[in-house]
């Protein structure tokens, strides 16, 4: 699957959440994201959901800001190194973050990063439109 047919289902799925919980304050909407709530009341929100798998090892572990504001994106390509195409980075070179490196692309891996999956950073980052907040992920123009 492209980056991009990914990016526009999610945020859909998400926006969808949200008009559920249009009544609910800014803290309760992001309770209801909290992966042990996420797997119980909205199973296709994540397909590793179905086997209670989470992402990240991390007892409190928030859904809300899945992907992330500072993944960045381009399914043609962002920039060239060497003969390799990359096609995703980190926006704020997370000391977590690392590549998936391949005989011709390179990837963001995001696996050991925790940053927007903690609470305190969804709060101070918050928005109801999770496009919005995503707004400088999609790198293609
Ligand atoms: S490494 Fe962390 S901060 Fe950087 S894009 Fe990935 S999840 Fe976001």
């Amino acid at each position: 699957m492209k980056y991009i047919e990914w990016f526009e289902a999610h945020g859909k799925k998400h926006a969808t959440i949200m008009e559920k919980l249009k009544n609910k304050s800014d803290a309760e909407v992001i309770e209801y994201f909290r992966f042990d709530n996420m797997v119980k009341e909205e199973p296709e929100f994540c397909p590793l959901y179905k086997d209670n798998k989470k992402c990240h090892d991390y007892d409190e572990l928030n859904c809300y800001l899945c992907a992330c504001p500072n993944f960045r994106f381009d399914d043609n390509g962002i920039k060239k190194e060497e003969e390799k195409t990359v096609y995703s980075t980190c926006g704020i070179d997370s000391k977590d973050g690392s590549l998936y490196i391949g005989d011709d692309y390179i990837h963001q891996n995001c696996s050991g990063c925790l940053v927007p999956h903690k609470e305190k950073y969804i709060k101070k980052n918050f928005s109801r439109n999770w496009f919005d907040i995503m707004k400088n992920v999609n790198q293609a123009k």
